[in-house]
């Protein structure tokens, strides 16, 4: 049974939590302040690291959320942290990815690029992947460079419809490795445990709200946290009965407040 008055914190999936495409969600701006006036901290976690944490507030604020920058925790960032945590300065990457990623990996200096003799290849989504960089990749984890995924989304949803996502191009480097990268966005617990880490928070009191079973709940789950499904996203209440089972399963985020507003 969960206890909500135990939580001193909360992240949030976005889509299918706060919005929906470019819809703004029911009940967000009274949760936040709820959460502001309890003295909880949030934030907010996602995968797509196509736009730049600042560029998520944008587009947060234009919806009427109010959420900074800093609140904002993409895949490419926990994994820049998680690297700089596990690897020393000078260490040589070769990066399959975006300029999100190489601005956060090479920006400072402290990963030195190296496409020829990498120890990392480190990969997310790159919507200019060519046959030349797989091969690069392939040939460097081939001879044993560790191999790093920033999220494993097949797909990646954009305004023409779905098209291939960073899994899609791991699916690509594992037929031609058979290696088995670590990946670090949901579902992996990576992902959860740097972001309560950066909170400082402990799991154990620290709350996901998330709309799918599958990455959100699941790993969040698997990283020692309590768990909240709100019906507004992907899964249906009729897709419930696989574990794991949330903590708590809500209709919408502000079935979530009543809740926790009766807890406290
Ligand atoms: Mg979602």
């Amino acid at each position: 049974m969960l206890d909500l008055a135990t939580i001193r914190g909360v992240l949030f999936d976005m889509d299918g939590v706060l919005y929906r495409g470019r819809q703004v969600l029911a009940g967000v701006a009274e949760l936040l302040a709820f959460l502001d006036a309890q003295g909880i901290g949030y934030a907010c976690i996602t995968n797509n690291a196509s736009m730049t944490p600042a560029q998520y507030e944008e587009k947060l604020q234009a919806m009427g959320i109010a959420i900074p920058a800093e609140r904002v925790v993409t895949s490419a960032l926990i994994t820049g942290r998680y690297l700089r945590s596990t690897y020393p300065a000078g260490t040589r990457v070769l990066i399959v990815g975006m300029r999100g990623l190489r601005e956060l990996l090479l920006g400072d200096g402290y990963f030195v690029e190296d496409r020829l003799t990498p120890d990392l290849v480190v990969q997310g989504v790159d919507f200019e992947t060519t046959y030349a960089k797989l091969k690069e990749a392939t040939l460097a984890i081939r001879r044993g460079a560790h191999y790093i995924v920033t999220n494993p989304d097949r797909s990646f949803p954009s305004e023409e419809g779905l098209i291939p996502g960073s899994g899609a191009i791991m699916a690509a480097l594992v037929a031609a490795t058979d290696a088995t990268p670590l990946v670090i966005g949901k579902p992996a617990p990576t992902m959860f445990r740097v972001a309560a880490e950066m909170l400082g928070l402990d799991p154990a009191q620290t709350l996901m709200v998330g709309d799918r079973l599958d990455t959100d709940i699941a790993g969040a789950h698997t990283a020692g946290m309590r768990t909240a499904l709100v019906l507004t996203g992907v899964t249906r209440r009729e897709d419930l009965g696989a574990d794991p089972q949330p903590d708590l399963v809500v209709d919408d985020l502000p079935a979530l407040l009543a809740h926790w507003r009766e807890a406290c």
